[in-house]
């Protein structure tokens, strides 16, 4: 449901209830309640991305193929580097959603990502930790920043945007539209950068793998790295095969 339909959906419940209390005598509407309700809907709407309440994402893709698709959050950071040495090493290609404001002095890696065959999607410029109060023309402004960092290392203006910390709301919803970016969300999330035991990481994201999967990381998680040899041999081991993201989803990544 989106919120447009969700808001009218509301008013028309709290219209019909009170003319229900009127002739009907129901009881007055808790309207403390209605408004808890009202307020964790859409809290949810904007927290949990696979919901698509404010805006769009793909966050998987039906197949029966056994597809899966790594992204990388919040690079480039120090642990990057041996990100894609193991990806090199394991001939995987994943999408690196970067963070603009860490490009600076980190340009050899974002050359890298590319060369290596791997994809680089918007993960705004600076990731702030109010960007989702930003109006939507400031969100904008911080997007096309990033992009135009991206474009004057590699040449290349990213399509794929990744919100940061996942949430949305209309103001986003207006900035990628606007931009003509494309939202992508994920399937699996690993909590990667939460949870420090190697096992417990493993555990979590290795039962979860399903045929069109976006599984997110990120390359600022040194339990990642550690991590990721042993993930990438599971996940073949299953059967499945790793895709890169644009390829998946069948979008040009770049303008
Ligand atoms: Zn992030």
């Amino acid at each position: 449901m989106s919120i447009r339909a969700f808001n009218i959906f509301s008013i028309i419940l709290i219209l019909v209830w009170i003319w229900a209390d009127k002739y009907l005598s129901i009881g007055a509407p808790s309207y403390g309640w209605l408004l808890l309700i009202y307020v964790s809907v859409l809290f949810c709407g904007s927290y949990f991305i696979r919901m698509g309440f404010f805006l769009k994402s793909i966050c998987s893709v039906k197949t029966n193929e056994k597809w899966i698709a790594l992204s990388f959050d919040d690079g480039p950071a120090g642990p990057t580097s041996h990100i894609l040495d193991i990806l090199k090493e394991n001939e995987a290609e994943a999408a690196f959603f970067c963070i603009g404001k860490k490009i600076s002095g980190n340009e050899e890696l974002i050359k890298r990502m590319v060369s290596d065959g791997h994809i680089i999607g918007n993960h705004s410029f600076s990731h702030h930790p109010f960007f989702d109060f930003f109006s939507s023309g400031k969100m904008l402004t911080d997007m096309i920043e990033m992009n135009q960092l991206v474009k004057d290392i590699t040449g290349h203006s990213p399509r794929f945007f990744r919100p940061p910390y996942g949430v949305t709301n209309p103001n986003l919803k207006k900035a990628v539209m606007k931009g003509g970016f494309i939202s992508i969300g994920w399937s699996i999330r690993s909590y990667d950068t939460v949870i420090k035991n190697q096992y417990r990481l493993l555990n979590k994201i290795i039962p979860a793998l399903k045929p069109g999967a976006i599984l997110l990381l990120h390359d600022s998680s040194e339990t990642t790295v550690a991590v990721l040899p042993e993930l990438l041999k599971v996940i073949r081991h299953k059967g499945y095969q790793i895709v890169r993201l644009d390829k998946m989803v069948n979008l040009n990544p770049y303008d």
